[in-house]
C-alpha cells in the first residue's frame, strides 16, 4: 500500500537525506485524496464539519478565553472564523524496535472522533450535535486515527549519543506546524483552514526531552544523598505546578490540592532553562499557558503509575481475607481467583500466575512487577469482584470497602476527566453522593 504523500528529507545527526513527513504535506495529502474524514470525526468535507467546529472552539474558549488562538481571530479583523481552525494534538512516544532499540515516535490526531468503544456513536453524529456531543477519538485503526510525522532510531549515532538531534527534530516538526497555524492550507470552495496544535502529547520521559524541562519527575530525589543535596532549594518534579520546591510538599494531598490551584490561577515560572521551541506555536496565554501545552498522558500516569501502586498495595492488605498462614499460600488463593475471573469475563490473563514479587508482598513496601498497562484495569476489576464475596468483611472494614471501589472510582475519574478537561462530550459537570460510598457524576447536557 502506497500513499501519495511527498517525503520530505532533512538534515538529522549529520544525515543529509533524513526522510520525514511534514504535517503540511500529509494533511493537503488526505484533502486530495478525499480522507480528511481522518481528521474531522468522519465528516467527509469541511462544511459538513462546519458546526462541530464551530461547537468545538465555543467550549474551547469557555475554557481558554485567553488562547492565543481568540487573539489570532481578533487579530484577524473577521478573516478568519472558528468554523476554519482545525483541532489537532501532537504526540510523542519512545517505541521499541524488533531488535529491542529504542525509537521516537512523532505524530498527530484530530480532536474530533467517532467516540469509544462504549459509547454508540453512529458516523454521521456531526449531523446531530445535540444528541451526540463531539465524540472523542479512541475508536478506529491507529493507521485510520493516528498519522505519522516523525521515526528516529534511538542508537546508532542518533539522539541517545546526542541530545541536540532530539532537539532539532523537535525544532524542524515545530516549524512545520507553524507555518500551517499561521499561512494556513487553502481548501476550494471553503477557503484557508488553519490547523491549531492544542498541544503536545507525552509519557514524562517524553515531555521532559521535548520540552527542556527542568522541573520533572527527574528531580525527586532518590535517596538520603541527593535529598541532603537539595535541602536548600529543591528543583520540583511537576512543569505544571511547584510540588516539591520548598513552597511545597507534593506526597501532601492538602498541600498538593494548594500548588495545583496556585499554579491554575497564579501560573509558575518556566520549567525550563531554555524554552522549547513548541512556545512558537499558539498556546494558552493566561499565567503558566505556555507550559500547559505539555500534556501528560494520564493512561500512562494511572496505568503504569498510581495505579500499579494502589493494586500492589490493595493486595498485600486484602490476603489476610484467603485465611491462609503464608504469603506463597495466600498469593496461589488470590491467583486461582484471579484467573477464573478472566475466564467467566473473558479478560486477557498477561499472567500465568500471581507471585510473591508480583505485587512485593515480601518487600518492605508493595510494589507491582508488571509492564501491562491494561493489566492494572484489569486487576482493578478482580480486585472488586475478589471483595464482592466478603460483603461483612467489607461492611466492617473501610478500606476494604474503597479498594472495592477503586475500579468504579477510576471510571468515574476518568470520565470526569474527559468532561473537564477535553470537554467533548458534554456540558457541565457536578460531581454529588448518589449513596453513602457511592459518588454520581451529573451531567448538563448542551
Ligand atoms: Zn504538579
Amino acid at each position: 500500500m502506497v500513499y501519495p504523500v511527498p517525503l520530505s528529507f532533512s538534515c538529522v545527526a549529520g544525515q543529509t537525506n533524513f526522510p520525514w513527513i511534514r504535517p503540511s504535506h500529509l494533511i493537503k495529502t488526505l484533502y486530495s485524496t478525499c480522507d480528511i474524514h481522518m481528521l474531522l470525526g468522519g465528516a467527509q468535507t469541511f462544511e459538513e464539519a462546519k458546526p462541530a467546529l464551530e461547537l468545538f472552539w465555543s467550549r474551547f474558549a469557555s475554557i481558554y478565553p485567553q488562547h492565543g488562538v481568540f487573539r489570532k481571530i481578533r487579530e484577524s479583523l473577521g478573516r478568519i472564523s472558528t468554523s476554519h481552525l482545525l483541532p489537532i494534538l501532537v504526540h510523542g512516544d519512545e517505541g521499541t524496535t524488533y531488535k529491542r532499540n529504542g525509537m521516537l515516535v512523532l505524530q498527530f490526531s484530530g480532536a474530533l472522533g467517532k467516540g469509544t468503544r462504549k459509547t454508540k456513536t453512529p458516523d454521521s453524529w456531526y449531523k446531530d450535535l445535540a444528541t451526540y456531543g463531539i465524540p472523542m477519538n479512541l475508536v478506529k485503526t491507529a493507521l485510520q486515527t493516528r498519522l505519522l510525522t516523525f521515526l528516529c532510531p534511538k542508537d546508532g549515532e542518533m539522539y541517545s549519543s546526542d541530545p541536540s538531534v532530539f532537539k532539532h527534530i523537535i525544532d524542524i516538526v515545530v516549524d512545520d506546524w507553524k507555518q500551517l497555524e499561521d499561512s494556513g492550507i487553502e481548501i476550494p470552495a471553503y477557503g484557508t483552514v488553519f490547523p491549531i496544535v492544542l498541544g503536545n502529547k507525552g509519557d514524562w520521559s517524553y515531555l521532559v526531552t521535548s520540552a527542556n524541562l527542568e522541573r520533572s519527575y527527574r528531580r525527586a530525589p532518590k535517596g538520603r544523598e541527593q535529598a541532603k543535596k537539595y535541602m536548600d532549594n529543591p528543583p520540583g518534579i511537576c512543569h505544571l505546578c511547584m510540588g516539591g520546591t520548598k513552597e511545597g510538599d507534593w506526597e501532601d494531598l492538602i498541600v498538593a490540592k494548594r500548588l495545583i490551584r496556585a499554579a491554575r490561577t497564579c501560573g509558575t515560572p518556566p520549567p525550563w532553562d531554555v524554552e522549547p521551541a513548541w512556545t512558537r506555536l499558539l498556546h494558552d496565554e493566561s499565567p503558566g499557558g505556555a507550559q500547559r501545552f505539555h500534556r501528560p498522558d494520564v493512561w500512562h500516569t494511572v496505568h503504569m503509575g498510581i495505579g500499579k501502586a494502589w493494586v500492589a498495595s490493595s493486595v498485600k492488605y486484602v490476603q489476610f481475607l484467603t485465611g491462609e498462614s503464608s504469603v506463597d499460600k495466600r498469593v496461589a488463593v488470590l491467583s486461582d481467583d484471579y484467573m477464573s475471573f478472566c475466564e467467566e469475563n473473558s479478560k486477557v490473563k498477561y499472567l500465568k500466575k500471581f507471585e510473591a514479587h508480583t505485587f512485593g508482598l515480601k518487600a518492605p513496601e508493595p510494589a507491582a512487577s508488571w509492564n501491562k498497562a491494561h493489566l492494572t484495569a484489569t486487576l482493578m476489576q478482580w480486585l472488586q469482584s475478589y471483595l464482592e464475596k466478603f460483603k461483612d468483611a467489607c461492611d466492617a472494614d473501610l478500606r476494604l470497602r474503597f479498594i472495592a471501589a477503586s475500579s468504579v472510582v477510576l471510571a468515574h475519574f476518568v470520565f470526569a476527566m474527559f468532561c473537564f478537561v477535553v470537554l467533548l462530550c458534554f456540558g457541565p459537570v457536578s460531581v454529588f453522593a448518589h449513596s453513602p460510598g457511592e459518588l454520581r457524576l451529573r451531567v448538563q447536557k448542551p
